[in-house]
């Protein structure tokens, strides 16, 4: 069935890109990708690289995530392949992907699967799939600079496969869908389609914009389950740089459609823009990785009152945690700002101001105000007072001769305290400090 595939994709192709490949590609994968097309021949099939790896090959952009399409059985396929580089493979029957595990000394990603046709049962439904040639495979595709192939067969290796004049969007810069209805059989795409415009320089295709308009006023973000659409948000507030994204996005009408409140301003606009700083410095000085995703949300969400906020979190299965975020971000940030203002402040005032809030309350502080005492602050609290920690606990106050007692607690907070700010070095201050202050232990 599948040998009658063999020399159709030679009418697609306009040029043969092996060597771009062979400069972009170490040899030892290049190799690889000569062997897939070798097995594919063997075996009857056909195999091609497809999507984002060769659109951003044309852009001269690195990926290292290769897309391989096999027509024929790619399961089955994956499977001899893995055996013959003797590697081990993972495989997604549900998906009918498999993710062949090259191993860490190779950077590169390698997924395989079955060339296949996508239908909608209706709008924003998730599609239904059965093995189809390869044209269709890409007809299905978001974007015609995301549906080219590239040919591993051995006859037309490194052929370039076009059907729908992907090279020449990539001349123009222009993000264009493949047909109409696109935005309606799957509204995500809305939001792919403003991440690449952003991304790459590129402008939406005349034709692609009005079809987004039109989608969204047919209300298309209404048919899509919550988590679709909060996964979409993290990938465009995940960006470096999201903030023309967000304003393409209020521009074009879309984060009205996922909630009538949410809306970029100029005053938020310079607030996402000084969150770069303040996230950069909070990594930098505690080590840990935020959910920026999260942070900037929060400023998109400012103008929700609580009630809507809590709305919006269940519309969209924010969990328990990410809801208690925004709440206190949206609500307690400023305040936070405003009372470290305050001009004098001992250390362990400092610390017990800042310690209930969650990380990103504390990096929104930073970004709304500028201040450098509020920002030396909160740097002082990251780098140095959060990390603050006694040596000593209930069990040394036992062996001092303390009886355990509620009390407790209250010696070893006050120990803290004394620690915070600054009076206390080692262990043998800690114990010192106890005894001068709470006395012989009899109590
Ligand atoms: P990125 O650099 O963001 O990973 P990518 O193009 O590789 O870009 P993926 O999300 O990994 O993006 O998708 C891989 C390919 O699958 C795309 O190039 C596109 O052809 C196709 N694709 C992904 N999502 C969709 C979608 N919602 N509708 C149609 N095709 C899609």
């Amino acid at each position: 069935v599948y040998k009658a595939f063999h020399q159709h994709h030679i009418e697609a192709s306009s040029e043969n890109l092996r060597h771009l490949l062979e400069k972009k590609i170490p040899p030892r994968i290049m190799k690889i990708l000569v062997e897939a097309g070798k097995l594919a021949y063997d075996m009857g099939f056909s195999v091609f690289i497809v999507g984002g790896f060769v659109r951003d090959l044309l852009l001269g952009v690195e990926n290292l995530d290769i897309d391989l399409v096999v027509e024929g059985d790619g399961i089955f396929y994956a499977q001899r392949f893995a055996e013959k580089l003797g590697v081990s493979l993972t495989v997604h029957r549900e998906f009918g992907t498999a993710i062949l595990n090259l191993g860490e000394q190779f950077k590169f990603h390698i997924d395989i699967a079955t060339s296949r046709r996508e239908y909608y049962p209706y709008p924003a439904a998730l599609p239904q799939v059965e093995p189809a040639p390869l044209k269709e495979d890409l007809f299905r595709r978001d974007f015609t600079v995301n549906a080219m192939a590239i040919s591993l067969n051995p006859p037309n290796f490194g052929n370039l496969i076009d059907f729908f004049g992907g090279k020449e969007d990539i001349k123009k810069r222009k993000v264009k869908v493949l047909y109409p209805k696109s935005f309606i059989d799957d509204p995500t795409r809305i939001f792919r389609a403003v991440r690449f415009e952003q991304r790459y320089k590129f402008s939406l295709d005349e034709n692609t914009e009005k079809f987004i308009r039109k989608a969204l006023e047919e209300k298309v973000f209404q048919r899509l389950s919550g988590t679709r659409i909060k996964e979409e948000l993290i990938q465009i507030l995940e960006e470096d740089r999201p903030e023309r994204n967000i304003r393409r996005m209020h521009n074009l009408g879309i984060l009205k459609m996922i909630h009538p409140k949410l809306s970029l301003t100029s005053r938020k606009e310079k607030t996402l823009d000084q969150l770069v700083d303040a996230i950069a410095a909070y990594e930098v000085l505690t080590g840990e990785k935020t959910r920026r995703w999260l942070v900037r949300l929060s400023v998109l969400l400012e103008d929700l009152d609580e009630q809507e906020m809590k709305n919006f979190c269940k519309r969209y299965s924010f969990t328990r945690e990410e809801k208690r975020i925004l709440i206190t971000c949206s609500s307690k940030a400023k305040e936070i700002a405003e009372k470290l203002k305050s001009p004098k402040m001992k250390p362990s005032s400092i610390y017990y101001l800042l310690e209930p809030f969650p990380s990103e309350a504390l990096i929104l502080a930073m970004a709304k105000i500028k201040s450098k005492r509020v920002m030396k602050r909160i740097h002082f609290y990251l780098s140095h007072l959060k990390k603050i920690t006694l040596e000593i606990n209930g069990n040394d106050l036992k062996k001092m001769g303390y009886k355990p007692s509620p009390k407790f607690s209250y010696i070893l907070e006050e120990t803290k305290k004394a620690k915070l700010n600054g009076l206390l070095k080692t262990k043998e201050d800690e114990i010192e400090f106890v005894r001068k202050n709470f006395g012989k232990g009899d109590t």
